[in-house]
């Protein structure tokens, strides 16, 4: 598996559509400051699902979406998409390409689809879980990012490596069926309550 496209429009600066195309090996992104390198990686964190406006350096999500310049309009969303190559089939899903698109409008609605279907976060979070490329995983390191991965807790560094090894959506999976026999408990004491009173 390998990214293989982004594809941006009304995000941030980027008013007018762009489509990067990423061969195979490493690719880098030059352009003088203010030009909207570090805009490129905000899209790609916030088409992975990324909720914290903070991170992606704005004060609300709405700020995502261009807001105008001199002579040109604001614009009413912003849209994004990422491509993977999945011949190798390391997304559980049967298709040999997989595009992730996040859309979100000034209303504050958003949408996200896999394949042009819309979605919902929860899908796009198990699809990406075990490969290290969600917003939680370790393919994605910001400036300064380095210095905490190396200083932070040892548990947040556990987090990482149960990343890498695969076993994220396991231990997810128990904490949901560990939710849903503490709920099936608590509705056993109400019937109970219930019984009770009734006998
Ligand atoms: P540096 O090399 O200094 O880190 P950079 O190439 O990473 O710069 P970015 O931080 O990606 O640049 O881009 C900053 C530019 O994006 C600023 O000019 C800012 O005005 C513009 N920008 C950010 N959000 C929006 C928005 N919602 N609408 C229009 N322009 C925006």
């Amino acid at each position: 598996m390998y990214l293989k496209k982004l594809e941006i429009y009304g995000f941030k600066s980027f008013a007018d559509k762009i489509e990067i195309d990423f061969k195979k090996g490493i690719t880098g992104i030059v352009g003088p400051n203010g030009s909207g390198k570090s805009n490129i990686i905000d899209a790609v964190r916030w088409v992975l699902g990324e909720q914290s406006a903070k991170t992606l350096r704005g004060s609300k999500m709405e700020d995502v979406i261009f807001n105008g310049t001199s002579h040109r309009r604001p614009l009413g969303m912003a849209e994004v998409s990422l491509s993977f190559d999945n011949s190798d089939k390391l997304l559980p899903i049967d298709y040999s390409e997989v595009t992730i698109t996040r859309r979100i409008y000034r209303s504050g609605e958003s949408e996200y689809l896999i394949n042009k279907t819309p979605c919902r976060l929860k899908d796009i979070k198990e699809l990406l879980m075990d490969t290290g490329i969600g917003i939680d995983g370790y393919s994605l390191i910001g400036q300064g990012q380095i210095d905490s991965i190396l200083s932070s807790k040892t548990e947040d560094r556990r987090q990482i490596f149960e990343e890498a090894a695969g076993i994220v959506k396991y231990k997810a999976r128990k904490a949901e069926a560990e939710k849903k026999l503490e709920n099936t408990y608590q509705n056993i004491v109400r019937i109970n309550d219930i019984i009770g009173e009734l006998e």
